[in-house]
């Protein structure tokens, strides 16, 4: 059930205005009443000077008090809506420190083929999406599984070109490594019994030799070649279901990873409208840094609901498609050290790029995932110190998955934040060992060891890689179970967080990681009203069971944006 509220802001300059008219009229006559207040509640605060509250008292945008029940009342008026929240845990929003927005959205409204267990449903569900796609739209995504028919065969083209005279189809396997295209597919893309198979992939073909639909790895771009660019409403579209989905599990700020300029031109359209529903902070890809610079965009410049200033490259790949770049090579791969990224060719290209982004006061976030593509770009912040001087800067290092034990200090001499993702560490558990060996494994995912050394976490999930889901994340963090069930004290447990420190790093933490940590975060008076109310209290339930907690209500700036309470 949502609730999307109508017009959360106006514009930037009409709220400033509205602000400064109101502290004035506040100063010149009685204390405000408050526009909201919720008491009997069990808040966690995140904030250190009061950690936690019973009640708080919000007016217009913005939480005006916290504290006791009798403190808050104080600001009961005749027009104050009064909720209880019946000694629930009322927490800061969360605020996710890695998504891929639009590409979340636009997951979650692909046809769902994961449990179509029979060839038959799985035709039927294809059926199904033709009715309700738009003329010109292919319908994508899936995740189909083949393993679980019987018997196990892949599926072909003449399962759906029936159902799909003129809808073009390109549906993925779970694993990404093939797709099935249907006929229209093969014509666009010109795929035909003559057609060879590109290096690196596979054209699936019959016993004539014709393409049965499934393209293999490489082959798959055939395809992708020719799928047109996401239309303008269907990207409206994904940004709708992925807000509607975050206001569901209580995250109300999101800092979105090299979104394309036309999400941010969606987002500020919808800002116009008084429709989006979650904060979100946009890192474009750093090589496009002069766009933002040119004009002077610096850091978190725009409105609380949206910012810009910041940029996002990449030094290496990933651990499970041994891309991630290593000092030694893998334990299962001793000919393999994993792949710098095409921007790290020569890394001073990606230095000298960083460096001017940096000296025109943009953010800089870098995806490093292996210990050696962690350290190099170490290396480079160290330069570009030197260069640009000291000043607050709040590099992120986004993943910072397996350390070298030498660089703890450096990220907290650099203080250089660790964006992480937790989900990842308990997918990953399943196998990382056999890849990286006993040694590498004990400074992976070293959420402690972090800590320990004073670098600030900021928590995120990746989505749509990993669920967004705020619960999952912590439920990780905390007890670092394996999804295999094999851990279930947990694996690496040396470097399992408390819930009070993966709930610091799930606000205070990304909000720190955005420069907006003096605007939102924690419930503290003065801050934006953005929290969510839990319908079971993460500190006290066992940790097995965070992953299972619902979201009663989720509030931003002060309005419902999702469930609620009576
Ligand atoms: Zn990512």
């Amino acid at each position: 059930m949502i609730a999307r509220i109508a017009k959360i802001a106006g514009t930037v300059l009409s709220s400033a205005l509205a602000l400064l008219t109101f502290n004035f009229m506040a100063a010149a006559q009685a204390k405000p009443a408050a526009d909201l207040i919720v008491t009997n509640a069990r808040i966690w605060t995140a904030d250190k000077t009061r950690p936690q509250a019973e009640a708080l008292a919000v007016v217009g945008e913005r939480i005006v008090a916290v504290g006791s029940a009798a403190d808050v009342d104080a600001w009961h008026g005749p027009q104050t809506k009064v909720l209880d929240a019946h000694g629930k845990l009322l927490l800061p929003g969360f605020n996710d420190s890695h998504v891929h927005f639009v590409d979340g959205g636009a997951h979650l409204q692909e046809v769902q083929l994961k449990d179509a267990d029979t060839p038959q449903e799985f035709a039927r569900r294809i059926g199904e999406r033709v009715k309700t796609t738009p003329k010109g739209e292919w319908i994508t995504g899936g995740d189909w599984d083949e393993q679980k028919w019987s018997p196990p065969n892949l599926p072909t083209k003449e399962l759906i070109d029936s159902l799909t005279p003129d809808t073009p189809v390109a549906v993925n396997r779970y694993d990404g490594h093939e797709i099935l295209v249907n006929s229209v597919v093969l014509r666009l893309a010109n795929i035909t019994a003559k057609t060879t198979d590109p290096p690196g992939g596979q054209i699936v073909r019959d016993e004539q030799g014709n393409p049965t639909g499934v393209l293999r790895d490489a082959a798959q771009d055939l395809a992708n070649k020719v799928m047109p660019p996401m239309t303008p409403a269907r990207r409206m579209r994904a940004i709708y279901k992925a807000m509607e989905h975050a206001a569901s599990l209580g995250v109300t700020s999101v800092q979105d990873m090299n979104p394309s300029y036309d999400d941010v031109k969606a987002y500020a359209e919808l800002q116009d409208r008084g429709e989006l529903t979650a904060r979100i902070y946009v890192a474009p890809l750093e090589t496009g840094w002069r766009d933002q610079a040119k004009i002077g965009v610096r850091r978190a410049f725009g409105t609380p609901l949206l910012r810009m200033g910041a940029v996002k490259g990449y030094a290496d790949g990933s651990l499970g498609s041994e891309t991630a770049y290593f000092f030694d090579p893998f334990t299962d791969d001793p000919k393999s050290h994993g792949l710098l990224s095409d921007e790290m060719h020569p890394p001073s290209a990606m230095q000298a790029r960083l460096k001017g982004a940096d000296a025109a006061g943009l953010q800089l976030c870098v995806h490093a995932i292996g210990d050696r593509g962690i350290s190099m770009i170490l290396d480079i912040f160290e330069q570009i110190e030197k260069a640009n001087g000291k000043r607050d800067r709040r590099w992120r290092i986004e993943h910072s998955q397996h350390m070298a034990a030498k660089d703890f200090a450096r990220y907290a001499r650099l203080r250089v934040i660790a964006s992480v993702q937790p989900y990842h560490a308990i997918d990953d558990g399943r196998w990382a060992e056999k890849r990286i060996g006993a040694d590498r494994v004990k400074r992976t995912y070293a959420f402690r060891t972090f800590l320990d050394n004073g670098v600030r976490l900021a928590f995120g999930t990746d989505w749509s890689v990993a669920p967004l889901s705020p619960m999952w994340t912590i439920y990780a963090a905390v007890t670092r179970a394996t999804l295999d069930g094999k851990n279930p004290e947990g694996w690496v447990p040396e470097q399992k967080l408390t819930v009070a420190e993966a709930v610091e790093a799930y606000t205070m933490g990304s909000a720190y990681a955005e420069f907006q940590d003096k605007d939102k975060g924690s419930i503290t008076p003065g801050k934006l009203a953005d929290f969510v109310v839990l319908r079971d209290d993460i500190f006290k339930i066992p940790s097995a069971a965070i992953k299972n907690v619902k979201v009663e209500a989720t509030y931003l700036a002060g309005k419902l944006v999702f469930g609620g309470l009576e």
